[in-house]
């Protein structure tokens, strides 16, 4: 499918994203992923993060603007790809994203069980932008008008840390960590609804919710909507509007997987420094590389604790140069859990502290 390139990049690089379900023999999968590592980051110039397993494929990745269309060129010649991937999509914000090229067999998304593709031909319904936001609207509409009917489940099935500072009003977002409770949170708020009860679901790019939603279908669920393309496709289309992002169901920043971590749908900021309290929407990893917090901080608290989460041996390991730092080898401090729950980290009363410095200060 023929679609318009973006006009403007930072840099010359787009940003892309893509995935596709189909069957790969166990025995390809591996020569698939040293095809790719070579040919696109060789002819191409590609960086970014590339999944490949039995069930497919799954790519975030930055791309010369001038290769772009070769790289469409190789997916149509392709004998595995041909016909598989009729669009890309497209970020919001087009520049280099990514520093390196990795291209790894692992699974699509990590479910943390099986899946198998009897499963994934549920196929959930995808909405495009448009449509999502149309029945969004008229579902609230309809629950504005009648307060007897229940308004439907609107859930965003990304990691919790990544709604705290952009979602969708009215979205629902499970306190969690991993897929697989994300699953049984989301089963144990359909349950006593209908089965043909509408379900509207989104992520960051769709391939989540391409999961999540043909699981629900294989269990009776029969009315599953998902954002096709997910944040980074309506984030687009917020942009292309006439009205722009002042009617923007979703507000504030989508969170991303590269460097950025996280581009602007809308200019609202939504969430507060993890360390003052300051209204603030920057992620950052914690500069000590084997702390690596993921938090929120402003550029005031990145100056005062050299872009660290304030600790002590985060300060002072910061400052090391990297010689010093390979001598000094250190084990990572934080599992992934930790690493993505600085409320954790800063101690228990943390957040009562925060909301405490915030209160004195209006
Ligand atoms: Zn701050
Ligand atoms: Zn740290």
């Amino acid at each position: 499918m023929d679609q318009p390139y973006p006009e403007v990049t930072e840099d010359g690089y787009y940003t892309i994203s893509f995935y596709s379900f189909f069957e790969i023999p166990e025995e390809k999968v591996s020569q698939l992923r040293d095809k790719i590592q070579k040919e696109w980051s060789e002819n191409l110039g590609v960086v970014g993060r590339i999944y490949v397993c039995g069930q497919g494929i799954n790519t975030q990745l930055s791309i010369p603007k001038e290769n772009t269309q070769r790289l469409r060129e190789w997916l149509e010649t392709d004998l595995m790809f041909r016909g598989r991937i009729p669009r890309f999509n497209w970020a919001i914000e087009h520049r280099k994203a990514f520093k390196a090229f990795h291209v790894r067999v692992r699974p699509l998304v990590a479910t943390g069980g099986p899946l198998d593709m009897e499963t994934l031909v549920h196929e959930p319904q995808y909405l495009e932008p448009e449509e999502w936001d149309n029945e969004l609207r008229s579902s609230q509409a309809q629950t504005e008008s009648d307060s007897s009917s229940t308004p439907p489940l609107l859930i965003d099935m990304r990691n919790n840390y990544e709604a705290r500072i952009g979602k969708f009003e009215g979205a629902v977002c499970p306190d969690v960590d991993t897929f697989r409770d994300e699953m049984n949170v989301v089963r144990d708020m359909c349950k006593d609804r209908s089965k043909s009860d509408p379900i509207y679901m989104y992520c960051t790019g769709g391939i989540r919710c391409s999961v999540a939603g043909a699981i629900l279908k294989s269990e009776g669920y029969e009315n599953v909507k998902t954002l096709r393309g997910g944040v980074i496709a309506y984030g687009k289309h917020v942009r292309e509007r006439p009205d722009g992002e002042k009617s923007s169901l979703f507000k504030g920043k989508n969170f991303t997987f590269d460097k950025r971590l996280g581009e602007e749908v809308t200019a609202e900021v939504i969430a507060k420094c993890d360390q003052c309290g300051e209204s603030c929407d920057m992620f950052t990893n914690c500069a000590n590389t084997c702390c690596n917090l993921l938090f929120i901080q402003c550029p005031s608290c990145a100056a005062k604790h050299h872009n660290t989460c304030g600790s002590k041996l985060c300060i002072e390991r910061a400052q090391l140069t990297h010689e010093e730092l390979i001598k000094s080898r250190m084990p990572p401090l934080w599992d992934y859990h930790m690493r993505i729950h600085p409320e954790k980290v800063f101690g228990r009363d943390w957040i009562a502290r925060v909301e405490k410095l915030v209160s004195s200060k209006s």
